[in-house]
């Protein structure tokens, strides 16, 4: 039986922005005169839902306007492709993987089209407006929020996530600034376990040394190339 390598793909803002969804980073980054930093907290919802609500509405509003592009459908092909174990974790809130097929995803910051209630933990699929004061249909709590780990909140999947780094034969980081933790760490975790490191990115990155490989370009160019590669090898 062929023995096909396990592979972690991590995904940041660097593979939706060529779909056009804002990233809000960086110079300039603000919303309507808010440090994105100050909106995207516990603190923030607390002290002004209106206003916390209102920016996840028109981020959910705007996954309208864009479509996936090549690099999210040349990671649903490998997906629906690989033999092998394959986790794909995104940083991004937008579906654009979901969108182009990917299924074996892990959205590790939240999901701008769930809800999560904040009193007992259910999430319901959402489109449109979530405004303060809606209740949550499993507890009727007046509880739900957006399903997005906020600045200060513990990432989703990160115990699924390591058990899957330290299994990887291969990781590749895909368009991340490999500035945010935890997830600038995981190379350094799959190297730890012997796993072969590739970095796809338009510019290098802070964690840029910690790769074997790294390959400098737009996403939608570099994704489908490696996709091709990795699976005309496998099929060798
Ligand atoms: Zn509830």
């Amino acid at each position: 039986m062929a023995d096909h390598p396990s592979i972690v793909i991590l995904t940041g803002a660097g593979v939706s922005a060529e779909s056009g969804i804002a990233t809000f980073r960086g110079p300039g980054g603000l919303w309507e005169g808010h440090r994105v930093e100050d909106v995207c907290t516990p603190e923030a919802l607390a002290r002004d839902p209106a206003l916390v609500h209102r920016f996840y509405d028109l981020r959910r509003a705007a996954l309208d306007g864009v479509q996936p592009n090549a690099a999210h459908r040349a990671l649903a092909r490998l997906d629906a492709a690989w033999p092998g174990e394959l986790l794909l974790v995104t940083q991004n809130v937008d579906d654009l993987h979901e969108r182009a097929g990917s299924t074996r995803l892990l959205h590790m910051h939240g999901k701008l089209r769930s809800a999560l209630c904040a009193r007992c933990g259910a999430r319901a699929a959402w489109a449109g407006a979530l405004p303060p004061g809606t209740a949550c249909a499993a507890c009727e709590a007046v509880a739900l929020r957006p399903d997005i780990v906020f600045f200060g909140e513990m990432p989703y999947g990160i115990d699924a996530i390591e058990a899957a780094l330290a299994r990887a034969d291969l990781f590749v980081s895909i368009g991340t600034s490999g500035a945010v933790y935890p997830a600038a760490g995981f190379v350094r975790t799959a190297r730890h376990h012997g796993a072969a490191t590739l970095e796809l990115n338009l510019d290098p990155s802070d964690g840029s040394i910690w790769f074997d490989e790294s390959r400098m370009g737009p996403a939608g160019v570099l994704v489908p190339a490696w996709v091709d590669e990795l699976l005309s090898r496998a099929q060798a």
